[in-house]
């Protein structure tokens, strides 16, 4: 599939200004505003998407209620909208590395990881839900014999979607399909980083059959589109993927107007611990290399703190180290490609903010820089910081690019206690061969996600979330629907 010649077409192809999809249609910003999108492969503008505003919003909105009302796709029969979704499914595969490419030259993802993560990933997606959905029903429930307690399951009506830029497909198939699934009519907001190939995702979906207004899609800023999603009465549960920050906004902006849903995936601080006895110390050097340098370390589940059992720290580091040289960071389009491009300057700028910090601190410093200038594009090297405590500031918050912090440990309580010492909780990993550990240590770590001599697998039978900070809904598996599905009781006297 990776075929270095086709990609090289799709690389230098060129990008049509990208309008809002509304109502099954293709619509420029009602005031006709665009925002240029700059590629983080060379710096230059790729095209323009239209910058949305309030009424645009409101434009979206009302065809998605307008098509829900209408029961043109909440009252089709699961069996029915199963087959749509199957047919998207096929057809994101069909175009899976026009799909890649495209959202690459968007975001900077390197393609050997796009192509799996992103169009391959959403379609895998959409077709889970598609299937699950004609085999969930409703109850009768074992009420007193003369009433009938029915429980109907049914879809909540119109539903937000607020997405950030880091896999784009990925994230947006794990909220529009379980939606769809349910019957639902969606309101999409792409990042402003990251909308290219998300808009043409819903263009396939119309493709395979999806009726007008069922899916929406309104590109532009978060405090504008973002802010207008929020406070829209016409939304009844808001899905969100991003920083804690905005998922404070969707809130407040929730309680101030028709007090919808919110459901959040937000940021983590990931611990990735390692004791003397884990069970391969290369396996474990070359995983953990991966769970926080592939895609720039943009990967809210990132292994982002190494915990090391001090007897091998030393050891584990200069491993480490080692195999970080051989990563190759660069290009994205090209297939050998193992970390690709930052998202955007401002990213690469914090990146290396957090780097100058911990430098100046007087912690260890191993990469660092930004790479590859004369490309125009943002690349910076895969960073190990050593040294580093659990006060640090590094340690705490998330830098969310390719910099990690390693952190010493003596005993099992000490690497719980710094494992659990900051205000996220998405993802761990402990690596070890004392099995009674292991489960200690899964549960004693307060995450959504806890590894075992591994990182970051996962498919959509089991739920992603977060605890603590880290956010309050899960994407993914069975459970996902509970978002998208109101429970309604029928109690019929006999
Ligand atoms: P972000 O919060 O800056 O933006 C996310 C989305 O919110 C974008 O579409 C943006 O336009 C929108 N937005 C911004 N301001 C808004 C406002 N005032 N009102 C409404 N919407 C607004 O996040 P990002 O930088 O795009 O993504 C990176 C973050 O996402 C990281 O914190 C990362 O950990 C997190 N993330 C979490 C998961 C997960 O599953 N938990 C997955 C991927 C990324």
């Amino acid at each position: 599939m990776l075929d270095q010649s086709r990609i090289d077409a799709l690389r230098s192809a060129e990008v049509p200004a990208a309008h809002h999809l509304i109502d099954g249609a293709a619509v420029p910003a009602s005031d006709g505003g665009t925002l240029e999108v700059i590629s983080p492969l060379d710096g230059q503008v790729l095209t323009t998407i239209a910058r949305g505003t309030a009424q645009d919003v409101a434009a979206a909105t009302a065809a998605a209620r307008r098509s829900f009302d209408a029961g043109v796709w909440a009252n089709t029969a699961p069996a029915k909208r199963k087959a749509v979704l199957l047919k998207w499914a096929a057809l994101v595969e069909e175009n899976a590395l026009e799909l890649a490419v495209l959202g690459v030259r968007d975001n900077g993802t390197e393609i050997g990881m796009a192509i799996k993560a992103e169009p391959l990933s959403a379609a895998g997606t959409i077709r889970y839900y598609a299937e699950a959905i004609d085999k969930i029903a409703g109850e009768v429930a074992p009420t007193d014999p003369s009433v009938l307690g029915l429980v109907h399951r049914e879809p909540v009506g119109v539903v937000g979607a607020i997405v950030p830029w880091n896999f784009p497909l990925m994230i947006g198939a794990w909220k529009l399909a379980p939606a769809l699934a349910a019957g639902n009519s969606v309101v999409l907001k792409p990042a402003e980083t990251a909308s290219l190939s998300l808009i043409r995702l819903a263009e396939l979906a119309h493709e395979a059959g999806l009726p007008p207004g069922v899916l929406n899609v309104v590109t532009g800023e978060g405090p504008v589109v973002g802010e207008a999603i929020g406070l829209s009465m016409e939304i009844d549960v808001l899905v969100f993927t991003g920083s804690g920050p905005v998922g404070r906004r969707l809130l407040e902006y929730s309680a101030r107007s028709n007090l919808k849903r919110v459901y959040l995936e937000l940021g983590g601080k990931s611990p990735n611990i390692v004791f003397a006895d884990a069970p391969d110390l290369d396996e474990a050097v070359k995983v953990s290399a991966n769970g926080i340098f592939r895609n720039s370390g943009q990967v809210c589940v990132a292994g982002s703190r190494l915990l090391v059992e001090r007897s091998i720290h030393d050891d584990f580091v200069s491993r480490l180290t080692e195999f970080m040289g051989k990563m190759k960071v660069g290009d994205p389009l090209d297939p050998a490609t193992n970390a690709g491009a930052v998202n955007s300057e401002r990213q690469l700028m914090q990146n290396l903010g957090f780097v100058e910090e911990a430098r100046t601190a007087g912690r260890g410093i191993i990469g660092g820089k930004r790479i590859l200038k004369d490309t125009g594009g943002y690349f910076m090297e895969p960073t190990i910081v050593t040294g580093v405590t659990p006060e640090d500031r590094i340690a705490r918050e998330e830098v969310f690019g390719p910099v990690l912090a390693v952190l010493p440990f003596d005993t099992e309580d000490e690497a719980l206690s710094i494992a659990n010492g900051t205000e996220y909780g998405l993802a761990a990993a402990v690596w070890t061969s004392n099995l009674s550990r292991a489960h200690r240590m899964v549960r004693g770590i307060r995450a959504g996600v806890v590894h075992v001599n591994t990182y970051g697998g996962s498919d959509n039978t089991v739920p992603l979330g977060g605890v603590k900070q880290s956010g309050n809904g899960h994407d993914k598996s069975l459970h996902a629907l509970d978002k998208y599905l109101d429970l309604k009781t029928a109690w019929i006297k006999l």
